[in-house]
């Protein structure tokens, strides 16, 4: 399993009690395929990608990521396994006003100091044709559609070559058409590039291209795309 969430369990502070995040979740994702949590606002999906994301750390339970299980490294460690293994692709694109499509996936990875800048500029001109966006390199996210800058902020993430790619609800700012193309390609960066990809969203109607359908309801994973429901249980004699 290229990700791992094992037995997980995440509470935030409520008042004078804990909120329970994350009850108990065991999530495993292979190379190459994508998850889908679905569930509705509030049940827990983003506190999921920010433990998987190694952003937080759970109370109990571990993360493992690429074979390497994440529980006590130091801040430093999980911040370099992140720059290496992880793709994060938040709600709403943060792109850089001032920096055109191509920068803004060049200045990440220049951050890490790794390669030279003209292969970094090809690298970032590929995966811009790869989200469909080989024309519109030099453009700023203003000359962009919200559709346009998702994709971009897609390609950011696959900088690195991450072998996990978390993305949360990438089509929340678009219309159905949009969304529906938006998955589609996730889809095939995620065969393409052989990423575990975990996909937040609570809208069912694009779980089509997913290979795998989770709900989160108040914390707890079931599988499918339904949450478990009580009143299907047999009914006690
Ligand atoms: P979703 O992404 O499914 O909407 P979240 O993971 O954001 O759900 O939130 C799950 C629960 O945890 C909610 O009740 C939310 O209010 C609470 N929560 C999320 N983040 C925090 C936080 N940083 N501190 C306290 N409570 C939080
Ligand atoms: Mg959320």
């Amino acid at each position: 399993m290229t990700l791992l969430v094992d037995d997980v369990t995440l509470t935030y502070p409520d008042g004078d009690g804990r909120l329970t995040a994350l009850d108990r979740v065991r999530l495993d994702v292979p190379a190459g395929s994508m998850t889908a949590v679905a569930g509705p606002s509030g049940s827990g999906k983003s506190s999921l990608l920010a433990v998987a994301a190694t952003l937080v750390t759970p109370d109990s339970g571990r993360v493992v990521v690429a074979g390497r299980d994440t529980t006590g490294l130091s801040a430093a460690e999980k911040s370099a396994l992140r720059r290496d293994r992880i793709g994060i692709v938040f709600q709403h694109p943060n792109l850089l006003p001032s920096l055109t499509a191509a920068e803004q996936l060049q200045v990440m990875t220049h951050l890490s100091g790794r390669r030279p800048s003209r292969q970094l500029r090809r690298r970032a001109l590929d995966l811009l044709a790869a989200v469909g966006l080989a024309d519109k390199a030099d453009r700023r996210p203003h000359q962009l559609s919200g559709g346009q800058r998702q994709r971009v902020n897609i390609a950011r993430a696959l900088m690195n070559e991450p072998s996990v790619l978390l993305v949360d609800e990438p089509t929340s700012a678009l219309d159905h058409e949009r969304g529906a193309a938006v998955l589609d390609l996730l889809a095939t960066l995620t065969r393409e590039r052989s990423t575990a990809t975990v996909l937040v969203t609570h809208d069912r109607s694009h779980l089509a291209a997913v290979d795998r359908t989770v709900t989160m309801t108040d914390g707890r994973l079931s599988e499918g795309s339904r949450p478990a429901d009580p009143a299907a249980a047999p009914a006690p004699a």
